[in-house]
């Protein structure tokens, strides 16, 4: 599927034998004659280029090379135009200095070598001139690098705002909190953002940082109870067993990171190249500044340890009338846990163990078995984490976001930078990585878009006629998941409302409703249970077993009831919503993916008002490593990121592009007398007559103002041309 043309070198070429060094380094004899599958690479190829928008090999074969040997030159920034590509180095490198910053303030994208300080550069100035709000879409897969350029665009923001002033301390120091307690170690990122995020950062009228806000998208809860093997549980827990005083955690009966089921499922507690303890006093540190009070900090560490502890609770099997039952052995654990949550643990256990249905105004209480009873347990953590840092983030907020006063006279402008997963296709998808996915096909329209946008501005600056340039975006693909009637999101979240909705009784309906629609994949036979969509970037299959469970993402009355009865304040208020709402109401609360269209429909209303750049981080490699660049697992990115796209936009118009200078001096050989461009009067006369001698009048190449524009296969035809007259 990624199979892509591999450059060589020839070394030596003698009777109908070539000898090549290909980019990997391999050595190969290659027969000249029947060399059906050697093509000579365009010149512009040969070396690399910062701006690949000027290669003629502008396809997956010449872009792939292009990363490929900046990259082995530790040159890991390359734009597309306007476009940032970067490659993970899994290195520092010694490119981000103060020194850096200055050489990259006020410059033109161009001026410098491709940077990501050019990036944010130009945002800044750009909204300086403009007064309009700028956004970056930074995108990439786990372990690319988008959490890191986010951090380094806000630390050129920061810098340049130039005011070193509380509020621009603030809003940096809002990361290692958001890290502590949304990033985890995972086989693919040592600290793994298990969250989206959106930060606009506000200035006021004289540039300076003035404040910002944080919009954060699903947080993954489930790693809260469960992690895969050599994965972590979220920082903060480690840290807090790392570096809190053993008299604090006395206080709280708290142990070691072994000691606890939650923290120890994926067999690894330390993280390599991460110190627990000293991060420890960073995340305090931080909190302080972003004016958590100590109250407020240690009811957080209170929680902390409760989940723990109920991490540690044993549930054991038991029948009770002829039926499965269970019961949670008494341990400190559950009373530690109840008294931190200041809940009696007789009403813990209950709730554990038992459920109490509603039904036509009579209650009921069933019993729980031993695998739903942990069920609700973990359903309670997740539900008690998942608020935590809802209620983390508004605390934040509070502290950095200042609306503007109402009787405003100046205006106020800002730059977003959104850090959101990328496209995801695993061996197993499931409810998740649709959500994402369709968060990346929202993204997906809007680069197209703009990329499209862009190219019409060049073609209209030049003068070029471009209105018989089509092409197509991938509405299908939204309208089918989240816009037409019955989509597929809509039907996902009312079978999650139907009392006897199941995941099989979802998957009928999609069937039935989508079965026709080419870039719908049902299961090939009525007992599987898995549905495939075609995406702008590949068909991804999810699986639907748990889909229902996870989009309903409830707590069960009893839950709520139990923090009812709570004098834990904290918990009281992380939980007030759902305090206040009544049973009934509770029933009908937002689902999932019901929340997440909304605050997605919301970023792309936001990124629609700005100016955007962007930018793609790949990652070259699985292991972590510095210099090593895979190259298929570079160009499924290429691929994912949208890239292709804006070659394919390209294509459809002029992919080829030379000023008229370049142009006369390379191609004068083909026509007798064309004089050097220096020695040229109208150039634009010179071409012309270039053009119309070898390639002919009637073919659909254009003058523009600057610059000539040519199809693929105009190249073609001048460069075999120019072959055989050199
Ligand atoms: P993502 O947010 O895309 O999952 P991160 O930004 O967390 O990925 O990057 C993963 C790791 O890669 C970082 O912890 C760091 O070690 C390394 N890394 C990323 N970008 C750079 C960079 N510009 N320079 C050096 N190392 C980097
Ligand atoms: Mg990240």
């Amino acid at each position: 599927e990624f199979d892509v043309p591999l450059g060589a070198v020839v070394k030596l070429c003698n009777s109908g034998q070539i000898h090549v060094l290909d980019d990997e380094g391999n050595e190969h004899w290659l027969s000249s004659l029947n060399a059906t599958n050697i093509k000579p690479m365009h010149p512009t190829s040969v070396h690399g280029v910062a701006d690949m928008i000027c290669l003629g090999d502008l396809n997956e074969a010449g872009i792939l090379r292009n990363l490929l040997i900046r990259y082995r030159e530790h040159l890991i920034y390359t734009y597309t135009g306007s476009i940032l590509v970067a490659v993970n180095p899994y290195q520092l490198l010694p490119i981000y200095t103060a020194d850096h910053i200055r050489l990259y303030t006020r410059k033109k994208v161009g001026e410098m070598p491709p940077h990501i300080f050019a990036i944010a550069d130009n945002c800044y100035f750009s909204m300086r001139r403009s007064a309009k709000d700028q956004c970056c879409v930074i995108s990439g897969e786990s372990g690319a690098g988008k959490t890191e350029s986010t951090k380094l665009i806000l630390q050129f923001l920061a810098s340049i705002s130039g005011q070193h002033s509380w509020i621009e301390k603030q809003v940096l120091e809002a990361t290692p909190i958001l890290e502590a307690f949304g990033n985890a170690k995972t086989i693919r990122n040592d600290n793994s953002s298990r969250f989206g995020k959106y930060i606009d950062i506000h200035f006021n009228i004289r540039g300076a940082i003035e404040g910002a806000r944080i919009e954060q998208y699903l947080l993954e809860k489930s790693r809260v109870c469960r992690q895969t093997q050599d994965e972590r549980n979220y920082h903060i827990f480690y840290c807090m067993l790392q570096g809190m005083s053993p008299d604090m955690k006395k206080k709280l009966y708290l142990g070691n990171a072994v000691d606890y089921d939650y923290l120890t499922m994926g067999n690894c507690v330390v993280c390599d190249g991460r110190d627990d303890l000293k991060e420890y006093s960073n995340i305090l540190s931080a909190m302080k500044v972003l004016m958590f009070t100590d109250t407020e900090s240690w009811e957080i560490s209170k929680l902390l340890a409760a989940i723990l502890h109920i991490g540690n609770l044993r549930f054991e099997a038991r029948m009770h009338d002829n039926m499965d039952a269970c019961m949670v052995l008494c341990s400190v654990n559950l009373t530690t846990a109840a008294a931190l949550l200041e809940v009696d643990p007789e009403e813990v256990m209950s709730c554990l163990t038992s459920r109490t249905l509603v039904t036509r105004g009579e209650t009921v209480s069933t019993l729980l078995n031993v695998e739903q009873g942990l069920d609700v347990r973990d359903a309670f953590i997740k539900g008690i984490y998942g608020r935590l840092f809802v209620w983390i983030v508004d605390k934040i907020n509070a502290a950095i976001y200042k609306p503007p006063p109402s009787d405003c006279k100046y205006m106020q402008t800002s730059i977003g930078l959104l850090d959101i997963f990328g496209f995801e296709n695993f061996v197993i998808n499931s409810f998740e990585q649709l959500c994402i996915n369709f968060a990346n096909e929202n993204l997906q329209q809007f680069f197209v878009h703009h990329v499209f946008k862009l190219e019409q501005e060049e073609y209209n600056l030049e003068g070029i006629r471009w209105q018989h340039i089509e092409f197509t975006d991938n509405q299908d693909a939204l309208d089918m998941i989240a816009i037409k009637p019955m989509n597929i999101i809509s039907l996902i979240d009312e079978e999650s409302r139907f009392p006897k909705g199941t995941d099989v009784t979802m998957l009928n309906k999609l069937n039935s409703q989508h079965k026709l629609n080419p870039i719908y994949i049902p299961p090939k036979h009525s007992r599987e249970t898995v549905f495939g969509i075609q995406h702008f970037a590949g068909t991804v299959y999810y699986e639907t077993a748990g889909f229902l469970e996870k989009n309903r993402d409830g707590l069960h009355g009893d839950i709520i009831q139990l923090i009812y009865t709570s004098s834990n304040k904290f918990i009281k208020q992380i939980f007030q919503t759902d305090l206040a709402m009544g049973a009934e109401t509770r029933k009908r609360s937002p689902t999932l993916s019901g929340q997440f269209k909304r605050s997605l429909d919301l970023l792309m209303k936001t990124l629609g008002a700005c100016q955007p750049f962007f930018v793609r981080c790949i990652k070259p490699n699985e292991f972590k490593k510095p210099m090593l660049f895979e190259r298929v697992l570079c160009i499924r990115q290429l691929c994912y990121s949208g890239m292709m796209e804006t070659i394919r936009i390209r294509h459809t118009g002029y992919p080829i592009r030379y000023t008229f200078a370049e142009f006369v001096d390379r191609y004068r050989v083909l026509v007798p007398d064309v004089k050097p461009a220096f020695k040229q009067g109208n150039m634009k006369v010179a071409c012309q007559c270039i053009l119309e001698t070898i390639v002919g009048r009637g073919e659909d190449w254009q003058m523009g103002k600057t610059k000539i524009f040519l199809k693929d296969h105009h190249d073609v035809r001048l460069e075999m041309e120019r072959d055989t007259a050199i």
